[in-house]
């Protein structure tokens, strides 16, 4: 099967009303492309529960707060769309940024809290340009389903919170993240690592997994966040922008592991910035454990 590559919103919606008269259920994959087995996850996740699956690709300047990475940023659609064939999307969606922000674009949808902290504090303006976006990109398909990947933990926060909060008729689903065999998150980024870099950037995860053990076993959250930033740095990497523990189900700030959370990191390995976050499980009290064994 080809995927049929969209251009023009007015041409994707008449396509979505066709679909919509033969009672057909639409799921979206927003993406940014250069798409790997993460994104591809979530395509299959779509088609396993909807009808017919749009990808959306477009690298949207507005939120990246850095030119360098914006230039850097890999283009391959292509490829992109032969991977979409190949799994068996049904359209392509990628229009131009001169389509998206005609000249007199003003309007910024701004999420509050959840944007705050974590990647809010050390990429201004990226989450407005995220949640500005992902609003068009979903007005624009008209889809039933969106999917995200937990792999951005922070910006399926933000989705959740803008659909909730705008009435945007459609249900978010989140997919897990996808690692290569040595943990790795994959992400777009990673092919910038040079083979030093890669053969570290592992370590990531791992001390990530390490943390959420040492919380586990009753460690103060102060204290392994600590080690954990210590020992990301002795593994090479470059800075810790934040290695923090937050609340699964609204991202608040956790100084005790009284509730199921998330342990989210970033940090630099070279010129490479590499996130990724694990869940953390609510340890139960021991009693408890007793009388459950
Ligand atoms: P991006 O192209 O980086 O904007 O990502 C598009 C979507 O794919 C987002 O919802 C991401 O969270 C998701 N995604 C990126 N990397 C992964 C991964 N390793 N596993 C699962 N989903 C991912």
């Amino acid at each position: 099967m080809s995927t049929a590559i969209v251009r023009i919103v007015s041409e994707l919606r008449s396509i979505v009303a066709a679909w919509r008269r033969e009672g057909l259920k639409i799921a979206v994959v927003p993406t940014m492309g250069a798409l790997h087995e993460g994104h591809l996850s979530l395509v299959r996740a779509a088609l396993a529960k909807a009808d017919r699956v749009i990808v959306t690709l477009f690298v949207n300047p507005s939120q990246f707060n850095n030119a360098a990475d914006l230039a850097a940023y890999p283009r391959t659609e292509h490829d992109d769309a032969a991977k979409l064939a190949s799994v068996g999307a049904h359209i392509l969606y990628a229009p131009n940024a001169a389509d998206m922000y005609p000249p007199g674009f003003v309007t910024t949808v701004s999420v509050g809290g959840v944007s705050e902290g974590l990647c809010g504090t050390f990429r201004p303006g990226h989450f407005d340009g995220v949640a500005t976006v992902v609003t068009k990109l979903l007005l624009q398909s008209g889809a039933d389903l969106a999917f995200f990947g937990e792999k951005d933990f922070q910006q399926l926060h933000v989705v959740r919170r803008l659909v909730r909060d705008l009435d945007i008729p459609i249900e978010i689903i989140a997919g897990p993240t996808l690692r290569e065999a040595d943990g790795l998150a994959l992400s777009s980024r990673n092919t910038r690592l040079s083979l030093t870099e890669r053969h570290r950037a592992p370590r990531l995860a791992e001390i990530l997994l390490q943390t959420v053990k040492q919380l586990s076993s009753g460690e103060s959250v102060e204290r392994a966040l600590t080690e954990g930033r210590k020992a990301i740095l002795a593994a090479g990497f470059s800075k810790v922008e934040y290695l923090e523990l937050r609340a699964d189900t609204d991202l608040a700030s956790l100084v005790t592991m009284d509730r199921p959370a998330r342990l989210l990191v970033a940090a630099w390995l070279g010129q490479t910035r590499l996130i990724d976050n694990v869940e953390v499980p609510l340890r139960r009290p021991a009693v408890a454990q007793q009388a459950a064994a």
